[in-house]
């Protein structure tokens, strides 16, 4: 039997959200049934609804920064009961048999991982609808537990933004004393300034928005370069082990490059596609530096994300709303106006 849910969606490209009734796939043995309370919003919901990478499948109800209570559970699931607090990420399954999934990277599962929205279920080939809704069903192996120590309001972006720094912090062995750079103050960005001072780190923002200044330090940052000054900018030059490069679109990245250390890497985690201007290889040669990128995390890597967190208290910065505002908060997000996440009360669904 599927279930009727209330959400949000876009029904077409680039137009506003408004409410919509969706089905939700049959609940199966291994699935749990949550009842959403809060979810995130990411830059990326606002691609998806601008269909700006030409994958998007609509309607789309976007959302996965995912929090909620657990309704019910199916007959195998073994982790969760009826009343627990857990969170969902991008991804709600993958094949689980490829060699990405076996090593908990499922989020580059060789069949590509099954999105919490905006894809098809690999099961029964129903559309994935997001957190922007009442409830959602998810396989238990995609479910993660919520430290009773977390803030359940500031813990959704967790589940996105900071899986996404946090991957390659770890990833490349940021410590006590590495020197790690961030562009972009916004969700991703505010996430990584809190995750590597928790881990230790010595911490740089490039911003564009001197505005920004303050609450950057307060977030983790030890420094902060204004990207647009060339003086703040050669004042920083071979200094970082590792830059994370969260700017949504297309920017000039040929400017932090003589930045990173030898043998440093810049890894974007925001840009999908096309560089311009085009790639110096310069300082790439004349110094062994590498640019990489990375996605998401894979589960086990989140809910270590989850847990160093409980352990840190860390969580994120948000703006609450509710969920008829949604298309205003798109609009302040696109001018980088957010502090520095919105999440959405579910609540606000039912009035
Ligand atoms: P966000 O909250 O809007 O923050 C982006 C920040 O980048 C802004 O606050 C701004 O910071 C800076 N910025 C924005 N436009 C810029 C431009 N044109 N040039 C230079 N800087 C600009 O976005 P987010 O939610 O953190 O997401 C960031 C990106 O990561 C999105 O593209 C999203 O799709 C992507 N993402 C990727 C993954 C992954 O798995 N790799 C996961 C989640 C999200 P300043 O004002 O400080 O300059
Ligand atoms: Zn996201
Ligand atoms: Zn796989």
């Amino acid at each position: 039997m599927t279930i009727n849910v209330r959400g949000y969606a876009a029904p077409s490209v680039k137009t506003s959200l408004a409410p919509y009734q969706f089905e939700r796939r049959d609940m199966r043995s291994d699935d749990v049934v949550i009842e959403i309370l809060y979810c995130g919003i990411c830059h990326t919901d606002l691609h998806s609804v601008n269909n700006d990478w030409g994958v998007s499948m609509f309607p789309i109800v976007p959302g996965h920064e995912i929090i909620g209570q657990v309704e019910s559970v199916g007959s195998a699931v073994t982790r969760f009961k009826t009343g627990d607090h857990v969170g969902v990420g991008c991804m709600v399954d993958s094949c689980q048999k490829c060699e990405a999934c076996n090593q908990g990277l499922e989020q580059y599962c060789k069949e590509g991982p099954t999105l919490t929205y905006n894809s098809i279920d690999r099961h029964d080939k129903m559309h994935t609808f997001g957190g922007y809704s009442e409830k959602i069903i998810v396989r238990e192996k995609f479910v993660l537990r919520i430290s009773d120590c977390l803030d359940l309001k500031g813990a959704g972006p967790l589940l996105c933004a900071g899986i996404t720094t946090w991957s390659p912090l770890r990833h490349w062995r940021v410590r006590e004393g590495t020197n790690v750079g961030v562009i972009g103050l916004g969700g991703l960005g505010h996430m990584a300034l809190k995750l590597a001072k928790g881990l230790g780190a010595n911490v740089t923002l490039f911003s564009r928005s001197p505005g920004k200044k303050k609450d950057a330090r307060r977030l983790g940052a030890d420094n902060v370069v204004i990207s647009t000054d060339t003086g703040q900018m050669a004042s920083v030059k071979g200094k970082f082990d590792l830059i994370i490069d969260t700017v949504p679109y297309t920017h000039d990245i040929n400017q932090y490059l003589p930045s990173l250390s030898i043998n440093g890497t810049l890894v974007f985690v925001g840009l999908l596609g096309n560089l311009e201007p085009t790639l110096n290889t310069v300082p790439l040669i004349l110094g062994r530096r590498s640019v990489s990128g990375s996605a998401i995390g894979g589960i086990a890597e989140t809910q270590e994300l989850l847990d160093f967190c409980g352990e840190h208290g860390i969580t994120a910065d948000i703006e609450m709303i509710k969920i008829h505002d949604i298309n205003e908060a798109y609009k302040r997000m696109l001018k980088s106006d957010v502090k520095y996440r919105f999440v959405i009360d579910i609540a606000s669904l039912k009035s």
